[in-house]
């Protein structure tokens, strides 16, 4: 059977893609449909067809799948943002917990005895929305003219106007009505990325979780905002609100942060804690701290700085590295990849001696003061490409570990990385990943190389999308 672009077909979505499309075949024909679920059945419309496969739109429902949910966000659709709001969040789960299991065994050639044994079902949320703490919002206008703020829809630079995000805080809309409001009284132009022209381009809103404190910076393609005190007087009236400040960012770029800010109001910066949960509290399954005395790491939050974006999963999940180390006080410990510290912090009070290692030089200074601000003397940082750093202080130094954690970007660790923590031979290795493909090829490099996998749990930090954290655990054999 060939098909061609607008053949309407009827097909049964019976599994899903990596990118969260429904996949569903007709005599052997495959098709790809994005917002379809596994187990509907659904009308589509063919967009581009190939010899063997076709893409295709949703047009109509004909039977939906059990998996099926209500959408919380009404344009879940059109917004690039998310891309499975309508799977129930348990098979949100089961397919995080697949796509992983199923890199482990083809890239990382684990057997189905040894996984059924160490990896573990997916670390979920009780309320998989309104978890992130970071947001920024595009500016520009409709067709109208009106300057409208919301979400780029998936792969284009088209705004799809939206002030009431479902996964971020609830004070987003409240600061971007504002920010409209200002803008329209004040003629702050929204920035045209065609012609470069107009004044806001973006805002970056970040709350404290355990703070309740507001960050409100506004990207402007100049120096200056027309009525400045009368932008801070609107935002100063929203609760929580700690910090306003702008970013000068005057490039043609993608890139949505300048390199410069410029405080309007209030601090430079906003705090927050991470505290340390126990297992138990983790098995469970709430979101909410158990222990209010729960220990925890403060950190200062700059407009430019980096953080985890969920931080009550990131709590879950540097709590389950902390316990994979298995430290008793003695230990010496390296952190691949550290950025403000945070993992290396938390390992520090638990550890003797900590170094953390990380490329990007802020990120380091950051790190610094946050051991500085936490009273922990037992961490020292050292700034560089882990894969450099790691082989000339093991050369220089004779540098030894008895636990490294890695947890690097997309790509995973480069092997002269791997090769070094191999010789440096530590009793574990915490292996933090954002990409279960590549943590799979470098699992496979470890395990070829003295260490064995002991436990694998995934980890949901952004609900709603088809990304996945995983922690493992690696012990050196003894033979
Ligand atoms: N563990 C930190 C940061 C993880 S993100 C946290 O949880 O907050 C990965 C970090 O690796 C980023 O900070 C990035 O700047 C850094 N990075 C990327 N490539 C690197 C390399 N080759 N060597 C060292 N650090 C690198």
């Amino acid at each position: 059977m060939e098909y061609k672009k607008n053949d309407l077909v009827t097909v049964a979505i019976g599994d899903i893609g990596s990118s969260g499309e429904g996949i569903g075949k007709v005599d052997g024909f495959t098709f790809f449909v994005k917002d379809a679920v596994i187990g509907d059945v659904v009308e589509a419309k063919v967009m581009k067809a190939k010899k063997t496969y076709a893409y295709a739109r949703l047009t109509r429902i004909i039977a939906p799948s059990p998996q099926r949910t209500q959408p919380a966000c009404g344009v879940h659709m059109q917004c690039g943002g998310c891309q499975i709001q309508a799977l129930a969040y348990p098979s949100q789960l089961a397919f995080k917990y697949h796509k992983v299991r199923n890199n482990l065994l083809r890239i990382g050639g684990f057997s189905e005895a040894l996984l059924d044994a160490v990896l573990e079902p997916v670390v979920g949320m009780e309320a998989p929305y309104h978890y992130r703490n970071k947001a920024q919002f595009p500016f520009g206008r409709n067709r109208d003219g009106e300057t409208v703020t919301g979400f780029y829809a998936g792969r284009t630079h088209v705004i799809v106007p939206n002030t009431d995000c479902k996964i971020g805080v609830a004070e987003n809309r409240e600061i971007l009505e504002r920010i409209l409001e200002y803008m329209k009284e004040s003629g702050a132009a929204p920035y045209c990325e065609e012609d470069g022209t107009g004044l806001v381009r973006h805002v970056l809103i970040r709350k404290g979780f355990s703070s309740g404190e507001l960050m409100v910076c506004l990207v402007i393609n100049g120096d200056r905002l027309p009525g400045e005190d009368r932008l801070v007087k609107t935002l100063c009236a929203v609760k929580g609100m700690t910090s306003i400040s702008v970013n000068v960012n005057v490039e043609r770029t993608n890139v949505i942060m300048g390199t410069r800010c410029r405080t309007l109001w209030g601090a430079d910066a906003i705090t927050d804690t991470i505290h340390m949960r126990a297992m138990e509290e983790i098995d469970a399954g709430g979101d909410a701290l158990s222990r209010k005395d729960a220990e925890g790491i403060t950190f200062s939050i700059s407009p430019l700085s980096f953080y985890q974006v969920n931080p009550v999963q990131t709590e879950k999940l540097y709590s389950l590295a902390l316990a994979y180390a298995g430290l008793t006080g003695e230990e010496t410990v390296w952190d691949l990849y550290c950025g403000i510290g945070t993992i290396s912090l938390f390992m520090a009070k638990r550890a003797k001696q900590v170094y953390g290692v990380e490329v990007v030089e802020q990120a380091i200074r950051d790190a610094q003061a946050n051991a500085e601000r936490n009273g922990i003397a037992n961490a020292a940082f050292y700034v560089g490409r882990a894969e450099e750093v790691l082989p000339r202080l093991y050369e220089t130094e004779q540098i030894c570990a008895d636990v490294i954690c890695v947890d690097p970007p997309r790509k995973g660790c480069d092997e002269e990385c791997l090769a070094t923590m191999v010789k440096m031979a530590p009793q574990r290795i915490v292996y933090v990943s954002c990409d279960s493909a590549t943590l799979a090829r470098d699992l496979k490099y470890l395990c070829a190389h003295g260490y064995a996998l002991k436990h694998a749990r995934p980890v949901d930090m952004f609900p709603q999308t088809v990304s996945v954290e995983t922690v493992c655990l690696l012990e050196k054999f003894n033979d």
